[in-house]
């Protein structure tokens, strides 16, 4: 049976879905890797390297694979050349993307999200969601750092003593916490606060003190944050305002899941903050937790320069591949029954990982919110046009390097390049 890896093609993009060190897992298993060329050049991997690994280089590995793994979903035009019963294993955020869900029913693809692999302990290997939020949270830190024009760490020299920064963490997750222990090893004084009662443990386990702001805390479904009320979430802003306006740099990285991201901070609140601080919004992506942040660009916003993310993992494309690459080769080996060395693709859809994970099967979308959100009665026509495969080789943007933080400079609005 045939793996194929595709070649990223949404802007921005640089990760790439399998690594060459990882190559060998799935040889192992008795699969065929054919890799579109190229696909590696965002994260800095040749094709010489897929091929040195064991793996082929084929402009036409998406038409005679079985299974298609990428970062971002297919593109429509690339759906279309795979075989009718093809699966597809990649980000799907499908309710923002109907024309790729609708192409994935046309052909009979069955696709699975990496978003939607489970968070139960058996599925940890395969968390995508946790090890690109690890690279984002680090990411963070290191752009905070960069883009302040003084030392993280207190340096007692004879010429004087230098006090450290501090740095405020909004959202501990595993993108918050990410940046706390990166600041904290940056030698920051670090204080973070989090909606759920579960953090203010793990906040001081990293080395950073945690902020009490003697409000309920919000604990939803699975561990995860619930939303705010408009009051609770004014008391918050209310009470944080003297923690970031004392802050040197603010690191926001506060999600709810299935919704825009919380707004924190005011720009009111960032106004109050001293000259050549900085503001970082990991969630800039997905509305902001900062008032005025813009995602991909840095702002002014009174003395700070805020710092919006976009697609913040792709600015480390090499370890933020090598992780994502692990939780996909984990993923397929839990749907594949090998025998003598010959892999089958069988995923068992019993299996809890396998089924939540499946958004398409078979001509039918059976993610339910999916299909809500899309079409609650979909009438789905069989494509029955003959569609020429595209096998041209789109070249990946390896322009995209992310920003040199250390050449920011402060001024009303910067692009970030091709990206922050
Ligand atoms: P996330 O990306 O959904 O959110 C980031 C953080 O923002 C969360 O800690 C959340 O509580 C916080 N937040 C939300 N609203 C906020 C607000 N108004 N103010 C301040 N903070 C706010 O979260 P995540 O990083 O995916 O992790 C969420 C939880 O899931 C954590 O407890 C994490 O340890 C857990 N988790 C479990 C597993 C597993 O069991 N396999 C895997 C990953 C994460």
């Amino acid at each position: 049976m045939k793996i194929a890896v595709a070649a990223e093609v949404h802007a921005g993009e640089t990760r790439v879905a399998l690594v060459p060190e990882l190559v060998g897992k799935l040889t192992g298993l008795g699969y065929e890797v054919s890799v579109e060329p190229g696909a590696g050049a965002g994260a800095l991997i040749s094709d010489e390297e897929f091929l040195d690994a064991g793996a082929a280089v084929d402009p036409a590995a998406l038409e005679i694979a079985d299974v298609v793994v990428s970062v971002q979903p297919l593109s429509v035009a690339a759906i279309r050349r795979l075989r009718s019963g093809a699966t597809t294993v990649s980000f799907l955020p499908a309710a923002a993307n109907p024309e790729v869900v609708t192409a994935l029913l046309q052909c009979s693809i069955t696709s699975h999200a990496m978003e939607l692999v489970p968070r139960i302990s058996r599925a940890q290997s395969m968390d995508a969601l946790s090890s690109q939020s690890l690279v984002s949270g680090y990411r963070s830190a290191i752009v905070a750092a960069g883009l302040l024009r003084r030392f993280f760490p207190l340096n007692m020299t004879a010429a004087g003593t230098v006090p450290p920064a501090q740095v405020v963490v909004l959202g501990a997750g595993v993108a918050g916490l990410q940046a706390i222990a990166t600041a904290k090893r940056l030698g920051a004084v670090v204080k973070a606060y989090d909606v759920r009662a579960a953090a203010a443990e793990e906040i001081r386990s990293v080395g950073a003190q945690s902020i009490d702001l003697a409000l309920e805390t919000l604990e939803g479904a699975g561990g995860y944050a619930r939303e705010m009320t408009e009051d609770r979430a004014a008391r918050q802003r209310d009470l944080l305002a003297p923690y970031i306006a004392a802050a040197d740099a603010l690191i926001t990285t506060a999600a709810v899941p299935g919704r825009q991201a919380p707004m924190l901070v005011t720009s009111a609140m960032v106004e109050q903050m001293s000259p050549g601080s900085v503001v970082v919004d990991l969630a800039a992506d997905s509305g902001g937790n900062v008032e005025g942040s813009v995602a991909g660009e840095v702002v002014r916003i009174g003395n700070a320069q805020v710092w919006g993310g976009r697609n913040v993992p792709a600015q480390m494309p090499g370890p933020a591949s090598k992780l994502y690459a692990q939780n996909i080769v984990n993923l397929v080996t839990l749907m594949t029954r090998s025998t003598d060395g010959v892999a089958a693709f069988d995923p068992d859809f019993e299996d809890e990982i396998v089924a939540s994970s499946c958004v398409t099967r078979d001509g039918v979308i059976v993610h339910e919110p999916t299909r809500a959100a899309l079409d609650p009665d979909p009438v789905v026509e069989p494509d029955v046009s003959v569609v020429e495969p595209d096998v041209s080789v789109v070249e990946p943007d390896v322009s995209v390097v992310g920003p040199d933080v250390s050449v920011v400079e402060p001024v009303e609005t910067t692009p970030q390049g091709e990206q922050p």
